[in-house]
């Protein structure tokens, strides 16, 4: 058995975020710090040409629950975010964009209604947040995402609501089926 188990897992797909990567960092830890004993921030570079890998660099040496995968070439933040996946142990995990737009307190919720729940007979796999207005987003976002979605509900059997952002936390089980969904 293992001793420390992981309760939470962050993943942060990660482009060009030197500006922001740090604070969004400190705010997750200063979050999941006071939810649960052992978590880990799993960020994933996506081939920054910025100062990203930096202040990347810098950050490990602060924050020990900080994990750093980088990908040589930029291929987007869904690869990113599945490579992330892949790499995560968590007995839940969350996928966060780095620029802080979706409220990362959130978190706590998420976690509570997966945790609440895990004993019980109807327990909670995903808890996705929904972006109030997606009209803002490019057409081409919009598609990519539809896809995206709609290929994992039949390669999986799990309905995933279409139109909702990144922002979500699955437990592991979830986390394992959508690792083998290939780039
Ligand atoms: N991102 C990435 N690779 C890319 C573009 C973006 O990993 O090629 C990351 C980015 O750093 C951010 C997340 O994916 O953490 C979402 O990107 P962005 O904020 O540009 O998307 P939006 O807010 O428009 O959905
Ligand atoms: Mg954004």
């Amino acid at each position: 058995m293992t001793i420390n188990v992981i309760e939470i897992s962050v993943v942060i797909p990660v482009f060009n975020e030197d500006k922001t990567i740090k604070e969004t960092c400190i705010r997750l830890r200063s979050i999941l710090s006071k939810v649960v004993k052992n978590f880990e921030i799993l960020v994933v570079d996506d081939g920054s040409t910025d100062d990203t890998v930096l202040v990347l660099k810098s950050l490990l040496e602060e924050i020990e629950e900080l994990r750093v995968i980088k990908l040589h070439l930029n291929r987007g933040h869904m690869v990113a975010i599945n490579v992330g996946l892949r790499h995560s142990r968590g007995k839940a995990t969350a996928i966060i964009d780095a620029d802080l737009q979706d409220p990362p307190d959130a978190l706590v919720e998420m976690y509570e209604l997966i945790e609440s729940s895990a004993s019980t007979r109807d327990p909670v796999f995903i808890v996705e947040a929904q972006r109030i207005n997606r009209s803002t987003d490019t057409r081409f976002k919009r598609v990519t995402a539809r896809l995206y979605y709609r290929f994992v509900r039949i390669l999986t059997g799990i309905k995933i609501t279409s139109n909702v952002a990144d922002y979500k936390m699955m437990r592991r089980e979830v986390v394992e089926v959508l690792s083998q969904v290939s780039e």
